[in-house]
């Protein structure tokens, strides 16, 4: 029998040689996979940039150079409206002051601006009417002052040919509109049987710029500084028209 400390050191050189034995194989080598190479993202794709939107339909002609034909109401030896309340001037002298003031407005902006009278003269309303044919108005404004039995009616109305041109309501509505937005009193757009509408082919409307039998309108209107603001508002609408 051998002795337990010889099994022992058999035992213990069984385990050196299986040690170094497996040092020396090259299956218990660890291999190191190498690493994937790293994802490397794409940069973000750039959004496309939108195509540049296609040219707006021009159904509109520009104010520069566009035809303004604007028509002051009366003159000479027809005074329209005479002065009731506040003020001496009648309403051929009014609107002959506000139309100068449109015409004037509407120039520096570059429209080409056809008076029908600049001053006290009186054109016949088919004269006025052919102006506007004449001169292939892109747009014809004559500006009145009103009267009425009423004393209490007040305000702009703006009026367009009964069976009035689209082009012709777009340019009421766009005046109605500037009106308002400067504060003065607009009753809207309205419809009516005027020669100087009616006879000629061109975009057209006629404003009626208060009521001379309004003692608050009628003071206003006696006043250059309440005429500026009214004109100003008017070219601002006559502008809105050629505004896309
Ligand atoms: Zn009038």
């Amino acid at each position: 029998m051998r002795s337990p400390r010889f099994r022992l050191a058999a035992a213990l050189t069984l385990i050196a040689v299986a040690l170094l034995a497996g040092c020396q194989n090259p299956e218990r080598i660890r291999i190191i996979e190498p690493l994937p190479p790293p994802i490397i993202h794409a940069p973000t794709p750039s959004p496309i940039p939108a195509p540049p939107p296609p040219p707006p339909i021009i159904s509109q002609p520009q104010i520069r150079g566009a035809v303004i034909v604007i028509d002051p109401g009366h003159g000479g030896r027809d005074p329209g409206a005479l002065p009731k309340y506040g003020g001496q001037m009648s309403e051929k002298t009014i609107v002959l002051d506000i139309g100068n003031r449109v015409a004037r407005s509407l120039s520096e902006r570059g429209a080409r601006v056809v008076m029908t009278r600049s001053g006290d003269t009186y054109p016949e309303l088919q004269d006025r009417a052919d102006v506007a044919e004449r001169h292939r108005a892109d747009l014809f404004i004559s500006i009145h002052a009103n009267s009425a039995e009423r004393r209490s009616a007040s305000g702009t109305i703006v009026y367009i040919f009964d069976q009035a041109t689209t082009q012709s309501l777009r340019a009421g509505m766009r005046m109605a509109a500037a009106l308002t937005r400067a504060g003065i009193e607009c009753q809207g757009v309205m419809r009516k049987n005027l020669h100087v509408l009616r006879e000629h082919s061109r975009p057209a409307m006629l404003i009626e710029c208060g009521f001379l039998t309004n003692p608050g309108d009628a003071q206003k209107l006696n006043s250059a500084n309440y005429r500026a603001s009214l004109a100003a508002a008017i070219a601002d609408g006559a502008a809105g028209y050629f505004a896309p």
